[in-house]
């Protein structure tokens, strides 16, 4: 059993290694960003409440997101372990989390934070394309499909995330630093935090997390 959680700045790559992480533990991914995204395509309640912070960069509420992750790892089975990315996001989730992990008697492996400077972020979120349909990311430069603008998965259109755009970005750089940042101390004194360079090419990136988990 495998329960990671994967940290780093807005466009460091955590999802891009979610999606290599998954596929090589066999894990279910637990993306709140891609949740919130998928409530507000589909107009639901939560997802018109999350359309208000997330355009802007803002955090959504922690109250909501604790119920959110809550109902998830109390409900779903997970028999190979989870991955958790872009949870927790403040002190007040993580304390959250440590509640529901403790009530459900479940232990985190490791705290993978892939770290990478500013300069390169901004450069990493003005490529990003996103797949309209199911998701997937690419990078102009770095990762691109093999048609222009088409997921090589489904065939869909990609497109630039609203908050890709430069004042969300900055602002999601700055709530990063205010709010996040303070996490990988509190995850360092438990113990679980491992640190990679995350300005490497994605396979090497990859290399060095699974290296850094064991087996
Ligand atoms: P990124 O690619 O910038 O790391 P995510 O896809 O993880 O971003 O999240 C996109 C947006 O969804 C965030 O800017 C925020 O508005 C919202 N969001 C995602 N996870 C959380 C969370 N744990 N707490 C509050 N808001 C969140
Ligand atoms: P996050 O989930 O942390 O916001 P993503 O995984 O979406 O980040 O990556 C942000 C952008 O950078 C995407 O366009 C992705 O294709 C690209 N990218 C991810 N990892 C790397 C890497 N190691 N080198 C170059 N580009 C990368
Ligand atoms: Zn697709």
């Amino acid at each position: 059993m495998i329960n990671l959680l994967i940290m780093g700045k807005p466009g460091a790559g955590k999802g891009t290694q979610a999606t290599k992480l998954l596929e090589y533990y066999n894990l279910d991914h637990v993306s709140t960003g891609n949740i919130y995204r998928e409530e507000i395509k589909k107009n639901s309640v939560i997802g018109k409440e999350a359309m208000k912070y997330l355009a802007q960069g803002n955090l959504v509420p922690d109250k909501m997101t604790n119920e959110i992750v809550k109902e998830l790892l109390s409900k779903e089975n997970y028999p190979n372990g989870f991955m958790l990315d872009g949870y927790p996001r403040t002190e007040a989730q993580a304390e959250a989390l440590d509640i529901m992990l403790e009530e459900l008697n479940i232990k985190l492996t490791a705290v993978i934070n892939v770290s990478v400077d500013d300069e390169v972020l901004l450069h990493r979120m003005a490529g990003r394309r996103v797949c309209s349909n199911c998701g997937q990311t690419y990078h102009v430069d770095y990762h691109p499909p093999v048609v222009t603008g088409i997921c090589d998965f489904c065939g869909s259109k990609l497109m630039q995330r609203d908050d890709d755009l430069e004042e969300s970005v900055m602002n999601r750089l700055s709530i990063y630093n205010e709010k996040t940042k303070p996490l990988l101390e509190y995850y360092h004194r438990k113990g679980l935090l491992v640190v990679i360079d995350g300005e490497q090419d994605s396979n090497k990136v990859f290399k060095d997390i699974i290296e850094s988990i064991g087996e």
